[in-house]
């Protein structure tokens, strides 16, 4: 869906980064991968506390 965005700039597609907004957008667009290595601290952190709690 992101891939369709169309700049109010310059009529083309964000993904393209044709003009200074485009590639602005785009920074702030791929979000994918932080949530994804987020996910795997997170999951990390988990297995730590499990391990701990277990110990118990
Ligand atoms: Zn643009």
């Amino acid at each position: 869906m992101a891939d369709d965005l169309v700049c109010a700039a310059c009529s083309g597609r964000v993904l393209d980064g044709g003009c200074a907004t485009c590639r602005l957008s785009r920074t702030s667009l791929p979000q994918d991968r932080l949530p994804a290595q987020a996910f795997l601290v997170l999951a990390a952190v988990l297995a730590l506390l499990l391990v701990l709690t277990s110990a118990f």
